[in-house]
């Protein structure tokens, strides 16, 4: 597996994958772990837990440059990243147990109840564009219920990938409870289909989502799939437009606009629209481009040439078949990074892909309506559902917006964000299944019916 700096194209480090005995004896290390990690206490898995808190954040800066390095964000979006795990350290330590606690039920028995048991080995395929958030949110609930976990990550991130085991490693996590396998993603199915592993948790595209939810059941094992997405930003002529821009500048180029949850299509209503898209594409031209480590930088590159190529094909994709370019559009000159400018396309139509595929950088749809329910039958007219967000101060629209937006979850005047405190998942082609949450800890849990006398 290489390791590549996105931002000057070369070649960081070469790291060695597992050959297939060495892959079988990481899973047989994590199923003997779990037949002794099932019992400790959540106390002692507490105690792991905000250790391996403590020391992201002792680690934060040397955690930051590797993310940096390896997929492109920029240095302080990379801190943030770090932080955000401790928090969801510390969330599941505080609250698994309440989160897993027995239900105690009515049905005539001397003693009913629900119990939450752990399943055993549950597999992760992660991917790089939040290289530390999205292993540390599935794996802060996975090891407080008790199971065990084997992190199979995207290839261009394996500084990361080793990092994060040393992090549990450190913090005193029983050897084998937490490991990372240096596989590729031809090697999933083999490890999926092996009895030892119990479920799996993809982050990813749609394509490797469709390949791995596939694999699961044909063996019949649960699979959480959370997948892309192509969320609305919808504005209402209510809405505070400042604020409105501001969020939808935020929301569109966070991450280098390589983010799940980044809005994508942006609705507003015609009696805004002008207003909005000049307002808007100013804001954008403002973002500066260029090296991530640099703390002027707004927007790195992306993370490889391919992710970059096929976005300017969509946006020349459109342009060619008649969209507006309102700003961007084009390949910067020079230099041997992977950039790509904040770009705004108008006027756009169903015959474009960026209809209907995800934008996965910094470009912005805009479209314009003349009511809600024309803004909710745009917003759900794509195979996508994964978030999505409505501005407007009118109560009856919010309230129509979150019962009729086809999305796992709707922010009002606010952008769409991930919290350890709510659920986070979606809906259609975005995947199954939840993570954060007292919902995420629940996915990999055997939920047992217990009936005594
Ligand atoms: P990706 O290419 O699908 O890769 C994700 C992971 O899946 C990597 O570890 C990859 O391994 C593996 N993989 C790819 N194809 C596979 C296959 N056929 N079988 C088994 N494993 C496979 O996605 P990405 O480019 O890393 O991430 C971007 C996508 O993830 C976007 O669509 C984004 O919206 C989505 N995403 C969703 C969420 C969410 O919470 N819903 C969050 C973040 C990102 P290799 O690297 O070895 O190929």
């Amino acid at each position: 597996m290489t390791a590549t700096n996105p931002h000057t194209g070369e070649k960081l480090r070469d790291y060695p994958t597992l050959n297939a005995e060495q892959t079988q004896a990481a899973i047989a290390q994590a199923h003997e772990t779990f037949t002794t990690y099932r019992r400790t206490t959540f106390a002692e898995r507490a105690g792991w837990m905000n250790r391996a808190a403590e020391l992201l954040e002792e680690r934060v800066e040397s955690l930051a440059q590797l993310a940096t390095n390896e997929m492109g964000k920029t240095l302080e979006a990379s801190r943030q990243e770090v932080l955000k795990c401790a928090k969801v350290c510390r969330y599941y330590a505080e609250h698994a147990q309440r989160f897993l606690a027995p239900q105690p039920a009515e049905t005539g028995a001397e003693r009913a109840e629900v119990r939450y048991l752990p399943l055993g080995v549950i597999l992760a395929v992660m991917p790089w564009n939040f290289p530390f958030w999205q292993v540390f949110r599935f794996a802060a609930p996975t090891l407080m219920a008790g199971n065990t976990a084997l992190l199979k990550h995207a290839s261009n991130v394996p500084g990361c990938a080793l990092a994060i085991e040393e992090i549990f490693r450190d913090a005193g996590v029983p050897q084998g409870a937490f490991q990372t396998l240096m596989v590729g993603s031809r090697d999933v199915e083999a490890v999926l289909r092996d009895e030892r592993v119990k479920a799996v948790s993809l982050t990813g595209s749609e394509g490797a989502g469709r390949a791995v939810s596939s694999t699961a059941g044909d063996v019949l094992k649960p699979a959480l799939m959370e997948l892309g997405g192509s969320d609305p930003f919808i504005v209402m002529p209510s809405a505070d437009l400042d604020e409105a821009v501001q969020s939808a500048v935020t929301s569109r180029t966070i991450n280098n606009g390589q983010s799940c949850i980044a809005a994508k299509r942006f609705i507003v209503h015609r009696d805004v629209y002008e207003p909005f898209r000049d307002r808007f594409v100013a804001a954008m031209r403002e973002l500066r481009l260029g090296d991530p480590m640099d703390p002027q930088t707004d927007i790195g590159p992306l993370a490889t040439a391919q992710i970059r190529d096929e976005l300017h094909e969509q946006v020349q994709d459109a342009v060619s078949k008649g969209a507006e370019l309102l700003l961007g559009g084009e390949l910067p000159a020079g230099g041997s990074g992977y950039h790509y400018p904040a770009t705004v396309l108008g006027g756009l139509t169903p015959d474009m892909n960026v209809w209907f595929e995800e934008t996965f950088g910094p470009v912005a749809s805009l479209y314009v309506v003349d009511d809600i329910e024309q803004a909710i039958t745009l917003a759900n007219a794509t195979r996508f559902g994964l978030s999505s967000s409505a501005w407007t101060n009118d109560p009856a629209e919010q309230e129509r917006f979150i019962e009729g937006l086809e999305a796992g979850a709707t922010f009002i005047n606010s952008m769409s964000v991930s919290d350890p405190r709510l659920p986070f998942g979606g809906v259609k082609a975005s995947g199954f299944g939840r993570e954060l949450g007292r919902e995420g800890i629940l996915e990999f849990v055997n939920t047992k019916a217990v009936s005594v006398g």
